[in-house]
């Protein structure tokens, strides 16, 4: 069993943390929001600490889930920061969804101090984050996730080393690409089939055994088809996630053309009061 600290108890870390102290880890968690940290450990055990700082001392392993980079470079490398007091061969390992350049530029850091940092965004969204059923892709050097990856197991179904810093970002990265255009194309085909005067509840059914089947089609048909937005994976979140993703495509030289396309289209639904729309809410741009 670890010592460790996690930062950062949101929609995804509270059940993440969750899932570290149930199978027997020693945790220690911070929040930001401080009553949210008492919460957990009236419910959970453990300790909370009043800053990254205090809760990273003396542990073998910290893990993150915060919102964006300059979150992440607050509870890492801030004047409070988690690095400050963390020893020599611990582990910090990152779930925020975030840039590979600020996995590559703490991995440098880090690796200054005698710290291995592992950025390791996750998908599951929190669903897979409540169950302990997250995926989980990692950038980092291979002795360092072996150390991390049982304790990692605690919340995830599949966990992977993708590469040096930076590769997990990537690999996430591409999750999101592939994403965007196929809920665009799904809004798309909603909206047709019930202009077209057909139940979209039997296309579904009769289209979902083939070739257009998708975890997005499977679970998200329902509530497009009645306009209920109100729960899963935040517009606003998602924009960030895309605004990452073609920052990455201008240095890289890839095309995202559509996934481009779709940014705009989410920047339409946030103006439309959506910026806590799960993402399926593309089909309310075109049932305006
Ligand atoms: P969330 O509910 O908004 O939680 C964000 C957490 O980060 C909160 O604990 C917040 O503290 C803390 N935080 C934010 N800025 C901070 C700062 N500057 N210093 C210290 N703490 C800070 O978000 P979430 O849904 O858990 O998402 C977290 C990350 O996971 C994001 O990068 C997101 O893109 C990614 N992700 C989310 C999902 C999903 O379905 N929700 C799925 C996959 C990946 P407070 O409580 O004080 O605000």
């Amino acid at each position: 069993m670890a010592k460790v600290a996690f930062l950062g108890l949101g929609v995804m870390g509270y059940p993440m943390a969750r899932h570290l102290a149930a199978k027997g880890h020693e945790v220690t968690v911070y929040n930001r929001t401080r009553a949210k940290a008492d919460k957990w450990v009236s419910e959970h055990g453990g300790r909370a600490a009043a800053t990254p700082r205090e809760a990273a001392a003396g542990q073998e392993i910290v893990f993150a889930c915060v919102g964006n980079d300059d979150d992440l470079r607050q509870v890492t490398t801030g004047p409070d920061g988690a690095f400050a007091t963390m020893d020599k061969g611990s582990i910090f390992v990152d779930h925020t969804t975030a840039s590979a350049e600020i996995a590559r530029e703490l991995a440098g850091i880090a690796e200054k101090a005698g710290i291995a940092f592992i950025d390791a965004p996750v998908s599951g969204g929190q669903a897979g984050a409540e169950n302990g059923q997250l995926t989980v892709m990692c950038g980092g050097e291979a002795p360092a996730y072996a150390k991390a990856e049982p304790v990692i197991a605690s919340f995830a179904k599949a966990c992977r080393l993708m590469g040096p810093s930076g590769a997990g970002q990537l690999t996430k990265m591409v999750n999101q690409i592939c994403i965007a255009g196929l809920v665009q194309g799904l809004a798309e085909g909603i909206h047709f089939a019930k202009r077209a005067g057909l139940d979209p509840e039997a296309v579904i059914q009769a289209i979902s055994k083939g070739a257009a089947q998708s975890w997005q089609m499977e679970n998200r048909y329902k509530t497009m088809a009645a306009g209920q937005f109100d729960f899963g994976f935040a517009v606003d979140w998602m924009r960030k996630d895309l605004g990452i993703c073609l920052v990455e495509a201008r240095s890289n030289g890839a095309h995202l053309p559509v996934t481009a396309l779709v940014d705009q289209f989410y920047a339409e639904v946030q103006s439309m009061g959506g910026k806590r729309w799960d993402t399926s809410s593309l089909i309310a741009r075109l049932e305006r």
